[in-house]
Formats: structure tokens, C-alpha cells, sequence
């Protein structure tokens, strides 16, 4: 043994003279030492002779090759036998540091292919670009009631004019075989019956949320997936976002104790009274369904648990055009069977605003932002005797929209069911109407109790 520290010892000494990092080092002792450089040094150890510094040194790496150190740049990289499995490179950050991650694309021809419905601000701003980031999506085809519009974007994506497609001649996509999913990017009040014409097309779907505007939609749409033996998913972000996955695993294993208390708020200006988003046939709702949906799926999500009452009051500032149909404000409490109670608030007329904060016996977590694009950051606090602390965990970001559309083309590729189906958006639903509910009639509304916990959510998915 303390001859092979004396070797290793030596053998360091040696290739730090011929120019080799600690990491190149080892990369040759962590893979057991090459056979004839550890022959070599041995034969200098016995005659007490260092190695020649003028003679150049050979190593022969794992496959044979012997290599001059002066042609010895870097080991070279893993590459892996299947598609999907990173290249693995060189590590030179210390373990200490934080790490990078290599991504994985999948070769083109193994992806899965989306059609985006509607080129609207989330279409344009955030989902095509994100298939740029994306590993196991691509981007084929587009459905848009503006042909100009539509024109420019797929010059753009290069996307080929025979798979532009206009809402009449939507049911074409049936012929399309490169059109495996159709993401709805539509009005709410579109999206039944979009998901519905493109599971009867044969597609997969992606729906954004909410869902639809009433639980019997939500129930047509999963029928209507259901009868076509197709898969549905709703586009719940964060539910794929690493911080927001992370805090749901922390209340799990209960870091700081029981939690007792969720208070969320999800709060942004609007402008324009003639947009979809204030016309309740089209919209809904108000500030609810839109941005107040993502407290209420996100602490469903935290928990695990349903709720089985909710108390909501609603309101909306007299005479703002904005609001002569949907709701301005929407503040409401939830209570859930283990006892945890949760306050939360939405709100169409204030400045950006979009936080959570779940407090336990021994320490809170919340992110702020919690529901944004980008930027979201996680805040923690707990005491220890005298002090109290408060650490900022920082994740880093990873593009939502390419994780979502990811782990959707995984489960068509698998064949598996999605994390979050048309059940969880159906649930929400549900949950939403019971709020509107009590705030109509001014009193506490019950939900039926769902024991099973995760009652309406697929299997994990893989975490990169
Ligand atoms: P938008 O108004 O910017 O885009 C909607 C698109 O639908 C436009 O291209 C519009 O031309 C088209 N459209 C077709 N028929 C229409 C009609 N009758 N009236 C109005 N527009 C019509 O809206 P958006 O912000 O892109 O939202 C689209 C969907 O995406 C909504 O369901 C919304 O809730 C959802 N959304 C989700 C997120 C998220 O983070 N997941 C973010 C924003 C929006």
C-alpha cells in the first residue's frame, strides 16, 4: 500500500511536470493508471531514478492508443451509445462549485412534432423560441386565422407552407403524420373545442390553462381524448419548474416541521377593455381563471391535498370598463383536510405581484416571484438559538415552456401518461366554480373530500 502512495505520489510529480492538470491526473488514476506508464515509473521507483524530464512521456489511454503528453490535450469525451443521454465532457470544476448541465437534443428525426393553434402573445413571445431550447420537440406546423401573420412566423421557424393551417381547414391536420401534438394556445372559451376536432384529427394535445371555462367542457375534452385513444395534457408550467419543485419537496419531508399556513397572491395591471381576457364568454372569468389559477394549482400541487371548503369574495371597481364583466379582485381561503389553510389573492388592477410563502411550525419557504417566465427565486428562514436565518437557494432557470412541451413528448414517445392531465385541470375547475360560487352567495362552499393524495396527477416526471 504505501508503495502504491509512493507510485501515485511519484506519478503526480511526473505528470505535473509533463504538464498535466490535477484533473487530467485523475482522470488517469481514477480509471486505474495506465499499465505502461505505472510500469514505467515502477521500474524508475526500483532503481530510485526519476523518469527523463527530456524524454517525452507516453501514456496509453484505456482503448491502447499510446500518446505523446505533448499531443495530450484532454481525456477524451463519453459519448453515449443511445440518443438522449448527454456527452458526458471533462469535469474541471471542483465538486464544491455549483454544476453545469450538458444538454441531450434529440437527433431531429426522433422528436415528436407540435402544431402551436393561435399566434398570440404566448405563441409568439415564449413557445416558438422555446422549441429552440427544447430537446425532444419540435416545431412543424402552424393553425392561425391570419394567413399574413402566419406567413411571416413560419418564414421565421422555417416551417413549411403545406403545414400552415387555418381554423376552417383545422381537421386537415388528420393527414399530417409530422403532426404528432396540437398545443392550444386559443381563448379559453376555444379550447374545448379545439382539443376535441384535433383528438378527433388523431393528435395528442396540449392545452393551455385553464382548461376551458366549466367543468362539463373539461369533461367533454378528457371524453373526447379519452374515445380517441389519445393523450391530454394542460400546460401547468410550474409544475415542471425546478424552484417550485423543490419547495413541494421540502413541505414533503417536512424541512421545517408541519406546514400550518399558505398565503399566495398573483396580481398584474391590465389595459384594454375590448381584449378577450375581459369578456367572460370567451375568458371565463376575470383575474381567477388567468392569473389566480396559479395559486390555487400550485398550493394543490405543494400539498398534494384537495381542498374541502372555500370562501371567496369578489370584487370589481364600479365603473372601470375593464371590469363590466369579469372579476377586478378575487381574494379567497381554502382548507384542506390535514388542517392546512391557505389565503390567497388575485388581482387585474394593481402592479405585478406574483409570490407564495408557506409557513411551517419551524420555518417558512416561498418563492418571489414564484410564477413568472423567468426569475423566480426561492426565499427560506428558520431560527437556531439566538439567530435567525434566511438563505436564498439559487436553482438557476431553465426555459419552462421547452420543459413542459419535453415531458410531453416524452409520455407520447413512452407511451406513458402525463404529470398533469385533464383531470388536474378539470379539478381546478371544479374548485374555481365552487369559489365563484361563494362569493355569490356570500358563504363557505364545500368540496367533496378526495383521500388519495396526487388524486389527479400522472406519474413524476424524470428530473433532469
Ligand atoms: P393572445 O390574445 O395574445 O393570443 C390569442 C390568439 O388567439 C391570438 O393569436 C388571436 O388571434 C387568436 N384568436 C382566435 N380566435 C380568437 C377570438 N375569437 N378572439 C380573440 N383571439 C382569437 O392570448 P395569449 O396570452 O397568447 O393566451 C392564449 C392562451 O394561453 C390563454 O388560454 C391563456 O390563458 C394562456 N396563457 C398561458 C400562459 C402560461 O404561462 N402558461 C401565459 C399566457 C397565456
Amino acid at each position: 500500500m504505501k508503495q502504491l502512495d509512493h507510485f501515485l505520489r511519484l506519478f503526480r510529480q511526473e505528470s505535473e511536470s509533463a504538464g498535466l492538470s490535477r484533473q487530467q491526473f485523475l482522470h488517469f488514476t481514477g480509471r486505474g493508471l495506465a499499465a505502461g506508464a505505472l510500469g514505467g515509473l515502477a521500474a524508475s521507483c526500483k532503481t530510485g531514478q526519476s523518469s527523463t524530464r527530456n524524454r517525452p512521456t507516453v501514456y496509453t489511454a484505456q482503448d491502447g492508443t499510446r500518446v505523446p503528453s505533448s499531443q495530450w490535450v484532454s481525456p477524451p469525451a463519453k459519448v453515449p451509445d443511445k440518443p438522449g443521454e448527454p456527452i458526458e465532457l471533462e469535469a474541471w470544476k471542483a465538486k464544491t462549485e455549483r454544476q453545469s448541465e450538458t444538454p441531450a437534443p434529440l437527433p431531429d428525426d426522433q422528436r415528436v412534432g407540435y402544431t402551436i393553434v393561435g399566434l398570440g402573445h404566448l405563441s409568439l413571445d415564449e413557445l416558438l423560441p422555446a422549441f429552440g431550447e427544447s430537446k425532444k420537440s419540435k416545431l412543424v406546423a402552424l393553425v392561425s386565422g391570419s394567413p399574413e401573420k402566419m406567413r411571416k412566423v413560419a418564414q421565421q421557424y422555417g416551417v413549411k407552407p403545406e403545414n400552415c393551417y387555418s381554423y376552417e381547414n383545422f381537421d386537415r391536420l388528420r393527414d399530417n403524420p409530422a403532426v404528432q401534438v396540437v398545443y392550444i394556445v386559443l381563448p379559453n372559451s376555444m379550447h374545448a373545442e379545439y382539443t376535441i376536432r384535433a383528438a378527433q384529427a388523431g393528435k395528442h394535445v396540449l392545452c393551455e390553462k385553464p382548461m376551458a371555462n366549466s367543468s362539463q367542457e373539461c369533461q367533454a375534452m378528457i371524453d373526447a381524448c379519452r374515445r380517441a385513444d389519445r393523450k391530454l395534457m394542460i400546460a401547468y408550467r410550474i409544475q415542471y419548474e425546478p424552484n417550485n419543485r423543490m419547495l413541494r419537496q421540502m413541505v414533503r419531508e417536512k424541512k421545517y416541521g408541519e406546514v400550518k399556513f399558505i398565503e399566495a397572491v398573483n396580481n398584474q395591471n391590465s389595459a384594454n377593455p375590448q381584449h378577450w381576457r375581459h369578456i367572460k364568454a370567451l375568458a371565463g372569468g376575470g383575474a381567477l381563471p388567468d392569473i389566480g389559477l396559479y395559486c390555487l394549482n400550485t398550493i394543490r400541487f405543494l400539498l398534494g391535498e384537495e381542498p374541502t371548503e372555500v370562501f371567496g369574495y369578489q370584487y370589481s371597481t364600479p365603473g372601470d370598463a375593464r371590469f363590466r364583466e369579469v372579476e377586478e379582485l378575487m381574494s379567497w381561503q381554502m382548507k384542506f383536510p390535514s388542517g392546512i389553510h391557505a389565503s390567497c389573492a388575485t388581482h387585474y388592477g394593481v402592479h405585478e405581484s406574483r409570490r407564495y410563502r408557506v409557513h411551517a411550525d419551524r420555518g417558512w419557504m416561498g418563492l418571489d416571484p414564484a410564477f413568472p417566465y423567468e426569475g423566480i427565486r426561492m426565499e427560506v428562514a428558520w431560527a437556531e438559538g439566538k439567530v435567525e436565518h434566511k438563505d436564498q437557494p439559487n436553482l438557476g432557470q431553465k426555459n419552462q415552456f421547452a420543459t413542459e412541451m419535453d415531458h410531453f413528448s416524452e409520455c407520447v414517445k413512452e407511451n406513458k401518461p402525463p404529470f398533469t392531465p385533464g383531470e388536474e385541470g378539470l379539478q381546478d375547475q371544479r374548485i374555481m366554480e365552487a369559489i365563484y360560487q361563494s362569493a355569490r352567495e356570500g358563504r363557505p362552499v364545500k368540496l367533496p373530500e378526495v383521500k388519495k393524495r396526487d388524486a389527479f396527477r400522472g406519474p413524476e416526471p424524470k428530473e433532469s
